[in-house]
């Protein structure tokens, strides 16, 4: 039985290694790994997990915070009138917020892509309390110059089917749960995107590069990373594509 003493011995070994390399008390094998800390700032999501190459974040959309767009019969309907998104006049569109699944699969390690691809329209990342990130763009990539006037109380809104989203500023999260320049989420790229302002000063787009983005160190990653940041200007938050190569999002 020559076959097994060569199979077995290796095994073993390597469930050596794996038993050392442990961090904690999960069970090993290939479909879990450790979730970083960070992304557990993810508070909204409904599951956050690992395969070791891919974090899989899984999300009902639903705010967390009030919002005009929620059935009248929801504990978070609120109704708004006035002022929302830089001094536009509030206009409520005629969706309403409904529940979904989103999946997001973002890289672990996210590297800069050698082709940096255009964000689509719809999900292109993830914030803290689930809600999605959207891109500078309306349907038929016109620019948010009139959609902007739906931006409710905290400055998102939904779409036809109920998908609720953000294309700036997250308002709650900037205001109430976080601060304006904590960690906000993480684009599909594994990149994360941070507030609108950087040790007391507001960042605008000409401290960044053309993806909306720049590099150093931030409270979260000391050692420095690549990240994006959110203005109150177009693109808000992303520029022309992803820095990074972008994961998946199903819906
Ligand atoms: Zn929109
Ligand atoms: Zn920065």
């Amino acid at each position: 039985m020559k076959f097994i003493k060569f199979t077995v011995a290796p095994l073993a070994l390597l469930c050596i290694i794996l038993a050392c390399k442990k961090t904690d008390t999960s069970p090993t094998n290939t479909t879990s790994a450790v979730v970083p800390d960070v992304y557990k700032k993810i508070y909204g999501a409904t599951s956050i997990t690992s395969d070791g190459t891919y974090i899989t974040i899984k999300s009902n959309d639903l705010p967390d915070h009030v919002s005009a767009y929620y059935n009248s019969s929801n504990s978070l309907y609120q109704s708004f009138s006035g002022t929302t998104f830089n001094g536009r006049t509030f206009s409520k569109n005629p969706n309403s917020i409904a529940s979904q699944t989103l999946t997001f699969k973002i890289p672990l390690n996210p590297v800069e892509a050698t082709t940096h691809a255009s964000t689509p329209l719809g999900p292109i990342g993830v914030s803290l309390n689930g809600v999605p990130f959207f891109n500078q763009y309306a349907a038929m990539n016109a620019p948010l110059t009139n959609e902007a006037n739906g931006f409710d109380q905290y400055y998102g809104h939904p779409q036809q089917s109920g998908q609720y989203h953000y294309h700036v500023e997250p308002l709650y999260l900037t205001t109430v749960k976080a601060t304006k320049s904590s960690l906000l989420g993480f684009l599909l790229d594994g990149f994360p995107v941070y507030g609108p302002e950087e040790n007391g000063v507001t960042v605008s787009n000409s401290n960044l590069d053309a993806y909306h983005g720049h590099k150093h160190a931030t409270a979260d990653y000391p050692n420095g990373i690549y990240h994006y940041h959110i203005t109150n200007t177009d693109p808000y938050i992303n520029g022309s594509g992803f820095y990074g190569t972008a994961g998946t999002v199903s819906q």
